[in-house]
């Protein structure tokens, strides 16, 4: 085959360790194997149905066409609303309806970040993140939480030693994934006095934010001080189980999104009409659904927790998302090679995220799974 010039761009990233251990397991379980798959960001449930009748409702209607680039106005009003609830004040024009949040990310860090830039990331952190900067041509600076038990409040002087006069922007991601750590208000705080100080910008990715199980949490542009710094990425594909719509949205002082915009229009020039029509209709009908799903995902995070201490391993559960990082071997790519090649579970080495050492568990898997999952381990001598 005719070996192409690829760009030093691509050839600068890697594959999604994510997807490539979802593709593994799928493959293995195209064979017949039976595998607790673990390994899985996204809601086991279906799209809530009233949802679903709106985007069948909204194609019947013939919304099959382009839309304003930005969004449907109707639904960027709708998502004003939600922001103000996590004390976010908005206009129509500081918000962009993307196909996805991933990819709201993606536009925000091409406006943002020039070659030698750099960016600061909380790890572990999202394994996103890193390629979609490189891409951009940006240096990364890491923090890492996992010796304090994955939370940023302990790790602020860190955060210090890493901010220069380069810094451009730091990514937040609270409730996290990997780690589910919900940040402090005196972490986001500590974080919004440096932001300010050497003038950053911080993107804070909420994809997770509904799926919180204590005290809710601080959207950080809801500080003072930051809600001119702040861009605030959410989407649809978690709260509402709607992965497959890809639909999500950023939020950010108007002049920022006149720039992110001009990508918006010469790359994907909208989100899908009809997704955008079922959104606003997921945003207008409440939480309920989305309630009793957070409630399923806080009995498995107990059920998960409890199981895993009675082999021995013990976590502090953790407050948002839906994953655990389970420590295993100094070898963690081995350990989740060895869990899903010998005891068919998948889980995602801790290394993906910069979290060497750990496995992250995702569960999205009614309890009986999880038992089979962390059964299946001990008995092949893994936990
Ligand atoms: N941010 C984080 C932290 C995620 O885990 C994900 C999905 N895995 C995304 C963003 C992207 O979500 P979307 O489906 O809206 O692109």
């Amino acid at each position: 085959m005719l070996v192409m010039n690829y760009a030093k761009r691509v050839q600068r990233i890697e594959p999604s360790a994510t997807v490539a251990v979802g593709n593994l397991a799928a493959e293995l379980n195209a064979e017949g194997v039976d595998i607790v798959d673990l390994s899985v960001g996204e809601p086991d449930m279906g799209t809530p149905d009233y949802i679903v009748e709106a985007g069948r409702e909204a194609l019947a209607d013939g919304h099959t066409r382009y839309t304003d680039s930005n969004g449907i106005l109707k639904l960027r009003k709708a998502i004003i609303k939600t922001l103000d609830n996590r004390g976010l004040s908005h206009d129509a024009e500081d918000i962009i309806v993307t196909p996805g949040a991933k990819h709201a990310i993606f536009e925000t860090v091409q406006a943002l970040v020039d070659p030698g830039d750099e960016v600061v990331l909380i790890d572990p952190a999202w394994v996103s993140y890193e390629p979609i900067v490189s891409l951009a041509g940006g240096t990364i600076t890491r923090i890492n939480t996992t010796p304090h038990d994955f939370q940023l409040e302990p790790a602020l002087d860190e955060l210090l030693e890493v901010f220069t006069d380069s810094t451009e922007l730091i990514i937040v991601n609270s409730p996290s994934n990997p780690t589910g750590a919900v940040y402090s208000d005196t972490a986001l705080k500590g974080l919004r006095d440096l932001a300010v100080d050497y003038g950053v910008t911080v993107v804070s990715d909420e994809i997770y934010g509904k799926f919180t199980f204590n005290n809710g949490y601080t959207s950080p542009g809801s500080l003072d001080g930051l809600d001119e710094r702040t861009v605030t990425i959410d989407g649809f594909s978690k709260a509402y189980a709607m992965t497959g719509w890809r639909l999500g949205y950023l939020a950010a002082p108007s002049n920022l999104v006149d720039q992110v915009g001009k990508i918006q229009t010469h790359s994907v020039t909208c989100a899908s009409n009809f997704a955008q029509h079922a959104a606003v209709e997921a945003l207008k009908s409440g939480d309920h659904i989305v309630n009793e799903m957070i409630n399923t995902f806080q009995k498995r995070r107990d059920f998960l927790v409890e199981k895993l201490s009675k082999e021995g391993v013990s976590i502090n559960p953790p407050n948002g998302a839906f994953y655990l990082m389970v420590p295993v071997d100094d070898d963690d790519q081995q350990w989740c090679e060895d869990a899903l090649g010998t005891a068919h579970v998948a889980t995602v080495p801790g290394s993906a995220f910069g979290a060497p050492g750990y496995a992250r568990f995702a569960y999205t898997c009614e309890p009986k799974r999880l038992e089979e999952a962390v059964d299946r381990l001990s008995t092949h001598g893994l936990l």
